[in-house]
């Protein structure tokens, strides 16, 4: 590898890189050109066991000092990932292909946010008195778990591993981290970062490897927690494994989020928020809006109007700050958006704009615009996560509530209007964990994120997370003789 801040082996565990060659070889492989510029090794068993022994060793030392030192060391880790933001970022671009024009905003910058605002919330994390009869009470301790797993996706490398991270390390557990085989090298650094602002050998550790390492990590009985963020067959097997010794689980999975727009919205505003929830990292966002419910009055406008914007893109190198769309992440994921494109016309949407792959170097696509998308089709109904929006005509708030509700899927929904209460009453009426009036995709680590339905179980970033990374005790205390019947 010749990129500056290169990760300097495939595993970080108990404080340092490790490296073990018997672990089958995965290739780093460059989206934008199709190179592989790097290899890690997948985890053998006995970097597993490494990984796991390291995190339980550290984890009653680490929950032992208070939270405001925990703090430091999270709020530290933070300074130091903005300070290298912008290798940091090149590095996020190399792993995903993602343009450097977003990854300078959206990676290493919402991983240390969030390592600030748990750093920050860590020394507040305090039970309750509760007060009983005859002067006894009750007092609560909220408590770490243990030993916690994260399984990341590969959009985005760097915030997962932070997202998940931050909060498991504030309330006083360890983590083992699993990066996506597509993008094993942006967790390292994170890793390497807590460890060098003062994470303890063991807190913070990282194993590379596919399917099978994520499953071995999930079902061995020092780990008590367990928090995916993949698609949503990954999530079905990943949850039943932490069911069958009854560990917790945050499910960040997938979705096909509705997006609706009435012929009362600002229309570039409207065609903005669908933009930025169907092409932003390429499409690849789980919680894009991509059936985009548009009201027949202004079908017309915004279909011009989106095909007149789609056309200003800025598709190419990555590193180019210019670039605004970047390749897919993989030879593989470029086939399934053409596959998935291929139905859509034969299925009978219309195709208004882009639907061909770019070049033959690198995973580039345009982006697509399907019209007449009906809700039967395949393209409406499946994650497609690459680069197309299917818009689909309705005429009243009542029915399309019911068709943006027809779906397994609940991660988000959007609505553009002018409307002050129609606003407020769609965004009740959807079955989504995490709605928008008037925008899309924004998810600052102040507000919970996370899904409904087959989308998840439980919910990242803000207060909220804390709860799913501690348990509460609660330790009754008799301030007078036990009583008992005989
Ligand atoms: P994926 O489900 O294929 O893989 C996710 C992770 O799970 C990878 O690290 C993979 O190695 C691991 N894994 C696979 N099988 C496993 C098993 N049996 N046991 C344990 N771990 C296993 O998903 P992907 O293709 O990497 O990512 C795309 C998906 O992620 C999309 O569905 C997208 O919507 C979703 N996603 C969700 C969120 C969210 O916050 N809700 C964010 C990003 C991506």
């Amino acid at each position: 590898m010749t990129y500056p801040t290169q990760p300097t082996a495939s595993h970080f565990i108990d404080g340092q890189y490790v490296e073990d060659t018997n672990g089958p070889e995965i290739p780093v492989i460059y989206p934008a050109t199709g190179a592989v510029i790097g290899k890690v090794h997948a985890a053998t068993p006995e970097i597993v066991e490494l990984a796991l022994a390291s995190a339980k060793r550290a984890q009653k030392d680490w929950a032992a000092m208070s939270g405001t030192e925990r703090g430091r060391i999270l709020r530290r880790a933070a300074d130091i990932m903005r300070e290298r933001n912008h290798v940091l970022s090149v590095l996020e671009t190399w792993d995903t292909g993602k343009p450097l024009s977003e990854t300078t905003v959206a990676d290493a910058t919402s991983a240390a946010d969030a390592l600030e605002y748990f750093g920050g919330l860590a020394g507040s994390l305090t039970g309750e008195h509760i007060p009983l009869a005859g002067g006894d009470f009750v007092y609560t301790s909220r408590e770490a778990l243990g030993v916690c797993v994260g399984i990341g996706a590969w959009n985005y490398p760097t915030q997962i591993a932070a997202w998940k991270g931050a909060p498991a390390l504030a309330c006083g557990n360890t983590m083992v981290f699993k990066p996506s085989e597509a993008t094993p090298l942006c967790a390292l650094k994170v890793a390497e970062i807590l460890s060098e602002a003062g994470a303890p050998p063991g807190v913070y550790n990282v194993v590379q490897g596919l399917g099978n390492v994520g499953a071995a990590l999930v079902q061995d009985p020092r780990v008590a927690k367990v928090s995916l963020t993949g698609s949503v067959p990954t999530g079905r097997k990943v949850y039943a494994m932490a069911a069958q010794n009854m560990k917790h689980a945050t499910m960040e999975l997938g979705g096909k989020s509705p997006l609706i727009i009435f012929d009362d919205a600002d229309l570039d505003s409207a065609v903005s928020g669908a933009i930025l929830g169907n092409f932003y990292s390429t499409g690849q966002v789980c919680s894009n809006g991509t059936r985009v419910f548009v009201q027949k009055g202004i079908k017309d406008a915004f279909l011009a109007r989106m095909a007149e914007r789609m056309g200003k893109a800025v598709i190419g190198d990555p590193m180019d700050m210019a670039t605004t769309i970047g390749p897919m992440v993989s030879e593989r994921q470029l086939e399934i958006v053409e596959n998935y494109i291929r139905i859509g016309q034969e299925e009978g949407a219309r195709l208004v704009a882009g639907g061909k792959r770019i070049g033959n170097e690198g995973f580039f696509i345009e982006p697509t615009l399907f019209a007449d998308v009906t809700d039967d089709m395949t393209i409406a109904r499946e994650e497609i996560f690459g680069p197309v929006l299917s818009v689909l005509d309705f005429d009243t708030e009542e029915e399309v509530m019911a068709r943006a509700n027809a779906t397994e899927f609940g991660l988000a929904a959007g609505v553009f209007t002018n409307d002050l209460t129609r606003a407020h009453r769609v965004s009740a009426g959807f079955e989504a964990g995490t709605c928008y009036i008037n925008t899309y995709n924004l998810a600052p680590v102040e507000a919970p994120f996370g899904g409904v339905k087959a989308s998840g179980v439980g919910r990242e970033n803000s207060k909220e997370a804390i709860k799913h990374y501690s348990q509460v005790k609660s330790v009754y205390v008799a301030m007078n003789p036990c009583e008992a019947p005989f």
